[in-house]
């Protein structure tokens, strides 16, 4: 396990992803009465990790060689689901935390599917689209026989989209001919078997999520998005959509980020306008009429609710005591820490972790993976009518529990109400391991 210590803005915290994701499953296993001891171990573990190393040839005929993953971590509920991203700072242990926040999120919102993850370490605004193209189908061909319709589906994630998806297919299915192999990836350009609705589900959901929390009142004078000032970390395929989605119902986009930096308008961004900009100029920095600022201040902003939704980390003892939102809505994975959950908490900060809020994506890779099995079409309204329904349920869940917890401790007053993060968690881990029991221990 790596040592994040050094030249961490955390200060002293430890950011390792595997640590970090024990941390959050030890506290969660806490409010579970009868878990199983043996069980943990088995539930905290990863069932499979394969890494690969592999040569490509560059367009300057220069040979480069990759590191990728592919970790399951568990299969349970079906088959493993999880992205794939392209970062410099992919690490196998990265991986591993990502693939059991996927198991979480897919038993929390009711999905047959297990967790998994995976990623290629390479930076890719240093790679021309052949060179990413020989990539995805050199690590396609390699893993061929890990990933599967009914074994393991990738989808996108960081620097990842529906171009990545359709390759990966295209090789999947030279390699492997006379199936149906749609099923085997999702997140599918529409023409080709992608679903409506699915490059907006994330940002969508994470939309859908906090209108669904917003009306239980926990906020005072702020029961839905109208007027609400929203700061959004990263214009990708979460961030924009979010902004999109909230702009929509009625909120003003304060600032809005990418890699390069921040932008802020107090009068509030139009996210069409701040797309058309970035499909300009390669970045939101430099919009007209607005004040640049990076990514640390936006953060740290005076809004109400603020969308982390790019990398990993992003609050964290370091900056926690700073944010100034009431409600953390998690578009990215992981992008809040231990500690950074704890100073919130104490500072009445509300957050819907990644595992609710950003659960609208693997929701409609889901239904893409219906539809894929009949090579049926649905229609967007069709998707998004069941992608909200989703949403909403799984916030009534975790609310719901939460709710038990803050009665109780009003009553004998010496309980601790844990966090939205703790219950969705300790939801989830009791829906697996109750399956893991119903199915029985094999053999
Ligand atoms: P993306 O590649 O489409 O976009 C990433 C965005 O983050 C870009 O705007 C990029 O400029 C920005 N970014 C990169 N480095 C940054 C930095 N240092 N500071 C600020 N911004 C930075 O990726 P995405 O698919 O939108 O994923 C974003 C996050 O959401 C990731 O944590 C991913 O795991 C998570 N997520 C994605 C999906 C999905 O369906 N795509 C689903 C669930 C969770």
């Amino acid at each position: 396990m790596s040592d994040k210590h050094a030249d961490n803005p955390a200060g002293e915290e430890n950011l390792d992803p595997v640590f970090i994701s024990e941390q959050q499953f030890d506290k969660a296993a806490r409010l579970i009465r009868h878990l199983k001891k043996g069980l943990v171990d088995f539930l905290k573990q990863p069932k499979r990790i394969t890494i690969i190393n592999f040569p490509i040839e560059l367009d300057d005929d220069s040979v480069e060689t990759f590191q990728a993953y592919r970790v399951v971590h568990n299969r349970v509920f079906g088959p493993g689901k999880g992205g794939i991203r392209y970062h410099p700072d992919v690490t196998m242990e990265e991986v591993i935390s990502l693939a059991k926040l996927m198991t979480w999120k897919c038993a929390l919102v009711n999905i047959p599917f297990g967790g998994a993850k995976g990623g290629v370490a390479c930076n890719t605004k240093n790679l021309s689209e052949r060179e990413l193209r020989r990539i995805t189908r050199r690590f396609t061909s390699e893993m061929s026989d890990v990933i599967g319709p009914y074994t393991d589906i990738p989808a996108p994630d960081l620097y990842t989209n529906e171009q990545t998806m359709a390759w990966i297919y295209d090789t999947y299915d030279v390699l492997k001919p006379n199936n149906n192999n749609r099923p085997v990836v999702t997140g599918k350009p529409l023409g080709m078997g992608g679903s409506p609705g699915r490059h907006e589900a994330t940002g969508y959901g994470c939309m859908y999520a906090a209108r669904r929390f917003l009306s239980k009142a926990l906020i005072p004078g702020q029961q839905d998005f109208a007027g609400a000032r929203v700061a959004i970390q990263g214009f990708g395929d979460v961030g924009s959509m979010a902004a999109q989605a909230c702009f929509r119902e009625g909120a003003r986009i304060v600032a809005i980020s990418d890699s390069q930096g921040g932008v802020y308008r107090e009068a509030g961004l139009d996210p069409k306008d701040v797309r058309a900009f970035k499909s300009e100029h390669g970045t939101v920095v430099g919009m007209p009429d607005t004040m640049t600022i990076t990514n640390a201040e936006l953060l740290e902003l005076d809004c109400d609710i603020l969308i982390p939704a790019a990398l990993g980390n992003q609050i964290h003892a370091g900056n926690a005591g700073n944010i100034k939102a009431r409600l953390v809505v998690e578009g990215a994975n992981n992008p809040t820490t231990p500690a950074a959950d704890e100073i919130l908490k104490k500072k009445g900060v509300y957050v819907l972790p990644d595992i609710l809020a950003n659960a609208g994506g693997v929701t409609v890779s889901y239904y893409e993976w219906v539809q894929n099995q009949e090579n049926e079409q649905w229609d967007a309204e069709q998707v998004d009518k069941k992608l909200r329904a989703r949403m909403y349920a799984a916030v009534d869940t975790v609310f719901e529990r939460w709710q038990s917890y803050a009665v109780s401790e009003q009553s004998d007053g010496d309980t601790q109400t844990p966090d939205f993060r703790t219950i969705a968690l300790a939801i989830a881990i009791e829906r697996v391991t109750e399956a893991t029991l119903l199915r029985g221990i094999w053999p």
